[in-house]
Formats: C-alpha cells, structure tokens, sequence
C-alpha cells in the first residue's frame, strides 16, 4: 500500500517525525507504512528518492531534521523540473544580452580608435598606423558578428542598444532567480544556477560601470 500526499497518513509518535512527515506530505511525497520498528518508507513524486522512518530510536531529532534536508535535496517532482527548465530559458537568454552587450562595447572602443586614428591622418603614410587601422576594422567585424549571434540566437531584435540589452538580462536574471526561490535549495542543480545568476550580474555590473548607466 502506498498513500499519496492527499491521503490521510499513520500518526508516528514523535513530534519531530511529524512535522517532518507534513513537509513531506506539501512537497508531494508519497509513503509507504510499515508495521512495528520501521514506520514506514518515504518515497518523492518520481520515486528516485526513498528513506525509511522507524518509530522509535535514538537521535531521532537530528534523523527527522536531515530527513527535511533530503527532501530540500530532491529535484525530481514536475513543478522543480518545470521550473528549472524555465529557468535555464531564461539564463540562456540572459547570457545571449550579456555577450551582445559586452560585445557592443567592444565594437564601440574599437569604433572610436579607428576615428581617433583617421582623425590624426597620415594613415597611407605610416605603415605601423595603417596596421593598427587593419587591426581595428576587423575587430569591428568580430564584434558585429558576435552581436549578431548573439542577439537572432535568441530571437531578439538585431537593433537592441547595448542598454536595452543590459536592461533585458537584468529582469532575465531577476525572473530566474524569483524562480530558483520556489526550488529546493539544498540541490545542487539550483545552487550551480545561483552561482550563475551571480555571474551574470557581475558582468551585468561592468557593462553597466563601463557605460554610467
Ligand atoms: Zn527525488
């Protein structure tokens, strides 16, 4: 017999292991009782994670209490997978803005050397000018090649200025991390995307000192 969270679940007699049963129960895990030591088997949405709750012993305070651990560890119920899948659509879109952006300002420096240095004149005469001329035209061209990647990988608008972008990532990051907040903290798949989301704001952060905005 297995009861779904729905079901009305055995009392177990400790205090602690009811608590940690209820957490159990609004995070959709299912149980399967047992009669006698072994209280019964805890078992997540998809299965993939199971632990045995016994009815007496000892320590049983910290057992119940790493038992909620375990289950702010499990990643396998539909709404964390849903979630995440969001959250990775909005982390991928986020990094496309970052890049496009990062590489807008590159293409900016390189933009305003190349006036600087036509502007000093003499380029035909000096040959070392005339190389660095050579130099900064073609990082133009990466950079508008980047910038194009970037933003139709997405679906973005290829007349986005480096501020529109900025501004996009940050509610793109802002919406995943309010996503994240919904997930189970302790599983690694949620921290690697908080560490994420740190990067990109970071990055987010320089683009913006770089502009003053
Ligand atoms: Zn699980």
């Amino acid at each position: 017999m297995e009861l779904g969270p729905e079901d009305v679940w055995p009392r177990h007699p400790s205090q602690c292991w009811r608590e940690t049963l209820d957490y159990a129960r609004e995070h959709g895990w299912r149980l399967v009782p047992h009669s006698g030591h072994t209280f019964g088997t805890l078992k997540c949405e998809s299965g993939s994670c199971e632990f045995k709750i016994f009815s007496t012993g000892r320590g049983a305070e910290n057992v119940a209490r790493q038992a909620r651990k375990d289950i702010d560890k499990c990643v396998h119920s539909a709404t964390t997978t849903s979630a995440l899948a969001v959250v990775d659509d909005l982390l991928r879109k986020a990094n496309a803005m970052v890049e496009a952006a990062e590489a807008m300002l590159a293409k900016q420096q390189a933009e305003d050397a190349a006036l600087l240095l036509d502007e000093a004149g003499g380029l035909v005469e000096q040959l070392a000018a005339w190389d660095e001329f050579g130099r900064l035209v073609h990082e133009i061209e990466t950079q508008s090649a980047t910038i194009a990647n970037a933003l139709t990988g997405v679906g973005a608008d290829p007349s986005t200025t480096v501020r529109q972008a900025t501004e996009t990532a940050t509610a793109q990051v802002a919406e995943a991390k309010t996503e994240l907040d919904n997930a189970p903290p302790l599983a690694d798949v949620v921290k690697t995307r908080r560490i994420q989301c740190r990067e990109l704001t970071r990055r987010i952060e320089d683009v913006r000192n770089s502009l003053n905005l």
